[in-house]
């Protein structure tokens, strides 16, 4: 059995589809539109398709800073 052993770079996984905020967003199953947007993905009107919303990676854990209130 093939175990593959190299780590996930995500600048060698080739072309990912997602959801632009801002932008015109073309369905790719159906080639309309119109979006329902959620939290974490975007869903197309017309054909349910849904994509991940890419608003540029700064969600996730970790990547909360606290800034203290010094008076
Ligand atoms: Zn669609």
């Amino acid at each position: 059995m093939f175990y593959d052993t190299t780590p996930f770079t995500a600048e060698n996984s080739g072309y990912r589809i997602a959801f632009r905020p801002g932008e015109q967003n073309v369905c790719p199953g159906c080639g309309q539109s119109h979006w329902t947007i959620g939290r974490m993905t975007a869903e197309c009107a017309f054909c349910a398709t849904a994509l991940p919303i890419n608003n540029g990676g700064s969600f996730g854990a970790g990547r909360f800073t606290v800034k203290s209130l010094a008076a």
